[in-house]
């Protein structure tokens, strides 16, 4: 057990359907802290890098799309053990199989807009949070 923060991004779709509020919510309730907050459009060069580990993926192309494809929220959600509590409360990546009271399993239905992102490991954490958040963390 250990205090981690992560990265949480509420994809185009999710910001489209104006549910920034009961997604920032989940995480609040569940007693997570928010060490911040950003409201921005990501540029190809961004998602492409986001995205690395996915570079020559049949889906990689329209993935980077997306996600450029209106404003996402970045946020840094810290607590005991965040990255897979957050990575729990979203749900599996394919929201035909996340089960009902996780966020896609709640609020999506496909595969490529399931509405959230999060950090897989301490690693990604890291190395997205610098991405996302060059300036540091409050
Ligand atoms: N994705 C997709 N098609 C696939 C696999 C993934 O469109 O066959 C999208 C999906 O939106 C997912 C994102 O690519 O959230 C990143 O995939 P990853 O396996 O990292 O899932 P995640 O970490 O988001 O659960
Ligand atoms: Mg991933």
């Amino acid at each position: 057990m250990a205090v981690e923060t992560t990265l949480v991004l509420v994809k185009p779709d999710g910001v489209r359907r104006g549910l920034c509020g009961e997604i920032v919510a989940r995480f609040e309730r569940r007693g997570y802290e928010l060490r911040a907050a950003r409201l921005l459009r990501v540029s190809k060069p961004l998602a492409r890098e986001h995205y690395a580990e996915h570079r020559g993926k049949p889906f990689f192309a329209d993935l980077v799309d997306f996600i450029t494809s209106g404003a996402v929220l970045a946020l840094a959600v810290r607590g005991e053990d965040a990255i897979a509590g957050v990575r729990g409360l979203m749900g599996a990546t394919n929201p035909a199989d996340s089960a009902p009271g996780t966020i896609r399993g709640d609020l999506a239905t496909l595969l490529s807009e399931n509405v959230v992102h999060g950090s897989d490991s301490r690693k990604s954490a890291r190395r997205e949070l610098q991405l996302f958040f060059p300036d540091g963390l409050v």
